[in-house]
């Protein structure tokens, strides 16, 4: 998005004002699109696609490596007491993995295969796994893989993988034009590929199997807080295992270079010095 700020958007915090008392002393999440309320957008239901919005630690707005970080009270989801921090601050992603279930339908017949094991992939695969879906994750790392076999999910290296144009639902998540080129190879005609990630296209990509197959692509990004929030209280979701390292915020140098390497998934951020 080209921001230049603060960054940071999953975050766990504690309300320390606010002109709605009852929040006050409350531990939150927050969801990061702060919208109008008056465009055609936010007024014909799709407010997360406000034509206005600012967007935490993204767009327009500072994000949450900080001491302090305001946000809309209408934002604000207070946790039970069930959710710890560290199971909070995987709130928004979740959001984002719940979205999915949002945009496709899926059941115990359909054939739904999840590509990349990253951070998002992983939350993906739990999410599908628990409504029910049988899916496989292909990834490129056996210790995330083997996360997958943890949590009883199908998980296949990527080098074993000939696609056969035979899977209902491909989810990518993979952030890479390749990966968008296998889900199209992966997914049967007529099928759905689910775009969970952006990427930034370095190579022409060839578009005809889309037409070809007739292929539904969907975009997706932010999803519903209330139903992850629920799933971490109810312990439906293992987070605690996508955590790789926790730093102070005067680290937050080194936790960012840390947390883009290869392999690595998540690195909390703590804001005591
Ligand atoms: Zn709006």
């Amino acid at each position: 998005m080209g921001f230049r700020g603060i960054l940071g958007h999953e975050f766990v915090a504690e309300v320390v004002s606010s002109p709605h008392k009852d929040l006050v002393g409350e531990r939150v999440v927050g969801e990061i699109n702060v919208v109008c309320g008056r465009c055609d957008l936010c007024l014909s239901g799709l407010s997360s696609h406000c034509r206005n919005r600012t967007v935490l630690g993204i767009q327009n707005r500072d994000g949450a490596f900080a001491d302090f970080v305001r946000l809309p009270a209408v934002n604000l989801h207070v946790l039970p007491k069930g959710v710890d921090d560290d199971a909070a601050v995987f709130v928004e992603p979740l959001a984002a993995a719940f979205q999915v279930l949002k945009q496709v339908k899926v059941d115990p017949k359909k054939w739904v295969t999840v590509l990349g094991d990253g951070r998002l992939g992983l939350l993906v695969a739990q999410v599908l796994r628990d409504a029910g879906c049988p899916v496989r994750v292909i990834g490129k790392h056996a210790d995330k893989l083997a996360l997958c076999e943890k949590w009883s999910i199908r998980s296949r290296p990527l080098s074993d993988i000939a696609p056969r144009h035979d899977q209902d639902v491909v989810v990518d998540c993979t952030g890479s034009a390749a990966g968008f080129e296998l889900a199209m190879q992966m997914v049967r005609p007529r099928g759905t590929i689910v775009l969970k990630s952006t990427f930034a296209a370095g190579k022409p990509l060839n578009l005809a199997p889309l037409v070809i197959d007739e292929i539904n692509v969907v975009g997706s990004r932010c999803g519903p807080f209330r139903e992850a929030v629920k799933a971490l209280a109810e312990k439906r979701i293992d987070v605690a295992s996508l955590i790789h390292r926790r730093m102070r915020i005067d680290q937050g140098v080194e936790a960012m270079e840390l947390a883009g390497r290869p392999g690595v998934l998540k690195v909390l951020l703590t804001m005591d010095t």
